[in-house]
């Protein structure tokens, strides 16, 4: 056993611990509680600082991590967005390879050891499922029409199958249909259908925009002309459904325990209620939706509501960097001055960058430290004598001094 102590011990499953140690085992918690009582060990690392669990990114396309370029770039989302199909036919799968072997670097040093990530190009799912990081890889759907969908289907479906197939990591293999305006609804539908036979996840972005909202209600706005430009023929071009992008998700039962969808900025009281009633957590990505103008995501009603919430970075072509720490004080200063009265809000936050994710994965194995739990443990240079969770949304971000994945210890 390998012992881990700490001034101070945030299990989240559990009361905060002061001097406290973690003793891990084969990747296994196997102790969690006061340094004083912990077992015999063959080794002992004592660490200054607030331990927590590994923290978790909800939402974030690590193949994108070369393009941090179109993060300081000026574009706006509907030039942004198209920028990518111009990119991605440009890159070989060594650098699709290169840019996920980055992002998950970058994610380690910032303490996060599972993460939700969208896999756009089938090259960057080699990397992914050969690191220590748990989760799940989302094979995205994008721009595909009903009309194409017959030709696209087979090979789609290959590559889901292949690396489910080959796959004996932490991170199982899901699918992201991007968005209601980029595939038919019969696209979606075959994916969603797709994913249930196989018993596996999915996760949509879901009202990012005020476009996207125009797009689905009305047929109309930005994505229905980008949409012509690019000859994608999608129902939903043709009028609208007249309800909003979540009662869209809702109807094309693309919602539920086994969903989470990113982002959520444009969610009113139905659709959060739905979203809700479903069992589907959003993961927020504050730094990326301010980025691209896409408005404030409603955290101080998520928190009120009570509603399933996870933190997501997004990807580095639209947030400064994939430190998960970093998006709490911007969620925070967005819930208080959307009326939250602050009352227990860092706690809130904190658990939402942890066991929320987890929940949101599906998963009860990380995001808390907790005997038989994954040993995935992140170790920040805070203020260990204010209130630990004011500590760790004020000041963690940028601030990981260790990270410790399936067992295993890397300093920074
Ligand atoms: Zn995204």
């Amino acid at each position: 056993m390998h012992v881990y102590t700490a001034p101070v011990v945030v299990p989240i499953a559990g009361e905060i611990i002061r001097e406290g140690a973690v003793g891990v085992d084969q990747g296994r918690i196997a102790y969690v509680g006061p340094a004083d009582d912990a077992p015999e060990a063959e080794a002992t690392t004592e660490f200054d600082g607030v331990m927590t669990p590994g923290l978790v990114n909800a939402h974030t396309h690590l193949c994108y991590t070369g393009y941090a370029d179109m993060h300081e770039g000026e574009k706006e989302f509907f030039e942004w967005i198209q920028e990518f199909a111009r990119r991605n036919p440009a890159n070989t799968d060594e650098e699709w390879k290169a840019a996920t072997r980055s992002g998950i670097d970058q994610s380690l040093r910032a303490g996060v050891t599972a993460v939700a990530d969208v896999v756009t190009p089938a090259a960057a799912f080699e990397p992914l499922l050969a690191s220590d990081l748990a989760g799940i890889a989302y094979w995205e759907a994008c721009f595909i029409d009903d009309d194409s969908w017959d030709e696209r289907r087979g090979p789609w479906r290959e590559v889901v199958t292949e690396n489910r197939a080959v796959n004996n990591s932490a991170i199982a293999v899901g699918i992201s249909p991007h968005t209601l305006y980029t595939l038919g609804t019969g696209v979606i539908k075959a994916l969603v259908e797709h994913a249930r036979t196989l018993d596996i996840r999915l996760h949509p972005h879901l009202a990012e925009t005020g476009h996207e909202e125009m797009f689905v209600r009305g047929g109309a706005g930005p994505f229905a002309f980008m949409n012509r430009r690019m000859g994608l023929k999608l129902q939903l071009g043709d009028g609208g459904a007249g309800h909003s992008p979540a009662a869209e998700m809702g109807k094309l039962d693309l919602l539920g325990g086994d969903v989470h969808v990113a982002h959520g900025v444009h969610l009113d009281k139905d659709d959060r209620a739905l979203l809700r009633e479903k069992g589907t957590a959003v993961a927020l990505c504050a730094r990326s939706n301010a980025r691209l103008e896409s408005g404030e995501p409603p955290v101080a009603a998520h928190r009120a509501e009570g509603n399933p919430v996870a933190v997501g970075t997004d990807s580095r072509a639209s947030a400064p960097d994939l430190d998960v720490a970093a998006e709490l004080p911007v969620l925070r200063r967005l819930a208080l001055a959307q009326g939250d009265d602050g009352e227990g809000l860092n706690e809130w936050l904190f658990r939402a960058a942890t066991e929320g994710g987890a929940a949101a994965l599906g998963r009860t194995d990380i995001g808390a430290i907790k005997a038989g739990a994954r040993a995935d443990l992140a170790v920040f240079d805070v203020d260990t004598d204010k209130n630990p969770y004011a500590a760790l949304v004020g000041s963690a971000a940028g601030n990981c001094k260790a990270t410790v994945v399936a067992g295993r210890l890397i300093e920074h």
